[in-house]
């Protein structure tokens, strides 16, 4: 047996054990340090390096790209580069690097496809064995043996990946919340790619989370990303500058584009198509399990927001003010909503606006109208309900708040009213929110307008008819009231002079129209500063405060003074004023007898004047 014939036999008989050996746990990587080892020990070669042949790429790519990134140019050469010619692609090795080395060989499968080259930097023994007869069986045995472990690893790996995947994806039908799944997906990605950086982008909808996810957003993301978002496409590019391949993969539903996940990874490294595959599917069956969480998630908050607005109508059925009412369904909209602000308007007969329920003085102001104005005048004119995302546009200054949901109060058709939420971050408000604020306004509507309907007709009874000033028995409720808290004030009661001949001369019609005259000037000094009321006939009495003589003397002297001005015909009154210090008078019987008494003192001195 000749030297080389033993040194076949011994390699051959290695290679088998190798492959019997644990093969499982050996990367391509592993595998050629093996060879490595072989070829210095049999052959004395000083140094070798292997590539593995990728047909879809038409490209030897170096097996150190397998783990460490690599930024040579020379860690890949494609197929028509090593097959123009020992010669020439010696001399193309030499250039760009390795100058050590001066021999090569290509080892090709039993249909002649190329699996591997070697680079060598050779010695004699090698050159000796070489040119031997024996070179072309060892060229067959290494080549039977890389076809033998590239059909292995292949199998292993995948069957690796595949598992993973199944595991992650069978996770995933045990959970129903986003960000579980989403973490997993991560997780994932980085053992299948373990050297990737990932960037995961969600839509809106998607975004309620704690995670620090990205929001998509068509202007500031990259075009590729755009393009695998609103198209379902995974995309990739390669940054020369940074040497990272960037690939977009999208999470897709069977409804949807949920987000995108980038994936960016060092040039150098290869990575097969079958982790592309694995990528693919992993993102894709996420897409699915958002889907399903977000449906699951959809049902579990359309029942509680049932619950709410069951909750919520039980509530205004119990009997409530007005101001009541609205402070709590204004709590009811915080606790789901979140707004920065709720307030509700309501409209008068002149179909001006009256501000209820808002802490904020804001809305009183120049910038916090234009707010109502738009809301008001949206809803009056489109007849709709208002959603607004993002206010920028439609406003013409930079608005404090973005999000606006405006909700019409209703009576039976006609606008009586607005609830609306406002928050400062664009896109606040779920299309979901909308809904809710809707169902809960349709059903405070009615509540509501049966409050404002039942407020106005206590208003009525407690007024008189004829001058719209309070009647007597409201009056004196009050005065009751403020006898039995001790606190002091006065009582001004008048009579008009002669009215008799006023219904005899002019008839009862003018003489109603003197009363109502009469009326209309109380009503605007008494505004806030005290109470005056028809106290019958065509007598008035009035309550304030103030129980300082010489104040009450001058306010009562200028009301006998502007009467006859502003009467038509003229009329004089006489007055009878009582005041009285804190905690003074026990009963009201007494303090109207003395006020009374004045007054019939005032007639009695000639009418036209006041005694205190
Ligand atoms: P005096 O200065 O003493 O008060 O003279 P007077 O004519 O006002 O006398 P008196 O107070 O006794 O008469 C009240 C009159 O006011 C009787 C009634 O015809 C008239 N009067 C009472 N209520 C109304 C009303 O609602 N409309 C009209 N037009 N007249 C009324
Ligand atoms: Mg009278
Ligand atoms: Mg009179």
């Amino acid at each position: 047996m000749s030297h080389y014939q033993a040194t076949m036999s011994k390699m051959k008989n290695r290679l088998l054990n190798l492959l019997i050996d644990k093969i499982e746990e050996r990367s391509y990587y592993e595998w050629f340090t093996l060879l490595d080892q072989d070829f210095k020990r049999y052959f004395h070669v000083h140094e070798t390096e292997f590539y593995i042949y990728h047909a879809s790429q038409n490209k030897f790519i170096a097996i150190k790209n397998y783990t460490l990134p690599s930024w040579e140019s020379s860690s890949e050469f494609s197929k028509e580069l090593v097959e123009s010619g020992k010669e020439g692609f010696i001399h193309y090795l030499q250039k760009v690097g390795h100058g050590n080395i001066d021999d090569f060989i290509v080892f090709k499968n039993n249909k002649s496809e190329p699996l591997a080259l070697l680079l060598i930097e050779s010695t004699d023994a090698w050159l000796d064995f070489a040119k031997s007869v024996y070179f072309q069986e060892f060229e067959a045995i290494i080549g039977g043996f890389i076809t033998s472990i590239r059909q292995l690893n292949g199998l292993i790996t995948e069957g690796k990946k595949f598992r993973l995947l199944f595991n992650t994806t069978e996770s995933f039908t045990s959970t129903m919340t986003s960000e579980t799944i989403l973490d997993r997906m991560l997780e994932t990605v980085q053992r299948i790619l373990p050297l990737a950086k990932t960037r995961l982008i969600l839509s809106r909808e998607q975004s309620g989370m704690n995670h620090t996810y990205e929001i998509f957003n068509q202007v500031e993301n990259s075009p590729l990303i755009v393009k695998t978002f609103l198209n379902g496409v995974m995309t990739k590019e390669i940054n020369e500058e940074k040497n990272i391949i960037s690939m977009n993969a999208p999470v897709k539903g069977r409804q949807g584009v949920y987000g995108v996940l980038n994936i960016e990874v060092p040039k150098g490294i290869f990575y097969s198509s079958t982790q592309r595959n694995l990528i693919y599917m992993l993102v894709n069956t996420t897409g699915r399990a958002l889907e399903n969480a977000s449906l699951y998630n959809q049902a579990h908050r359309l029942n509680e927001d049932l619950q709410l607005v069951n909750e919520t109508s039980q509530k205004l059925n119990s009997s409530l003010t007005l101001r009541e009412m609205l402070a709590y369904l204004k709590k009811q909209l915080e606790k789901v909503l979140i707004p920065d602000e709720v307030l509700f308007i309501f409209y008068d007969q002149n179909q001006e606006y009256e501000l209820v329920e808002t802490t904020s003085c804001f809305f009183k102001e120049r910038e916090g109208k234009e707010y109502i104005q738009y809301v008001s005048h949206y809803i009056k004119q489109e007849k709709t309900p208002l959603f607004e995302a993002d206010f920028e546009s439609t406003l013409t200054k930079h608005p404090l708040y973005k999000s606006v949901i405006g909700m019409p109060i209703l009576n039976q058709e006609e606008v009586i009213g607005i609830a609306i939420c406002l928050h400062k971050e664009k896109y606040f408000f779920s299309f979901d929110h909308f809904k809710l604020v809707e169902s809960l306004i349709i059903h405070a509507s009615l509540s509501i307008s049966n409050l404002q309907l039942r407020e106005k007709m206590r208003e009525l009874a407690e007024k008189d008819h004829l001058t719209g000033l309070y009647a007597r028995r409201y009056l004196e409720k009050q005065i009751y009231q403020v006898i039995e808290e001790n606190q002091g004030g006065s009582f001004l009661l008048f009579d008009i002079d002669n009215f008799k001949l006023i219904n005899d001369e002019f008839g009862h019609d003018v003489g109603d129209r003197v009363l109502k005259q009469i009326g209309t000037l109380l009503i605007e000094k008494m505004k806030s500063a005290g109470i005056a009321a028809r106290w019958g006939g065509e007598e008035f009495a009035v309550y304030l405060p103030i129980y300082k003589k010489a104040e009450l003397e001058t306010l009562s002297q200028k009301l006998l003074e502007r009467i006859p001005t502003i009467t038509n015909p003229s009329v004089t009154v006489s007055m009878g004023l009582v005041y009285w210090e804190p905690g003074v008078y026990r009963s009201f019987d007494l303090l109207f007898k003395k006020a009374d008494k004045m007054l019939y003192q005032a007639k009695d001195q000639g009418k036209n004047q006041l005694v205190l």
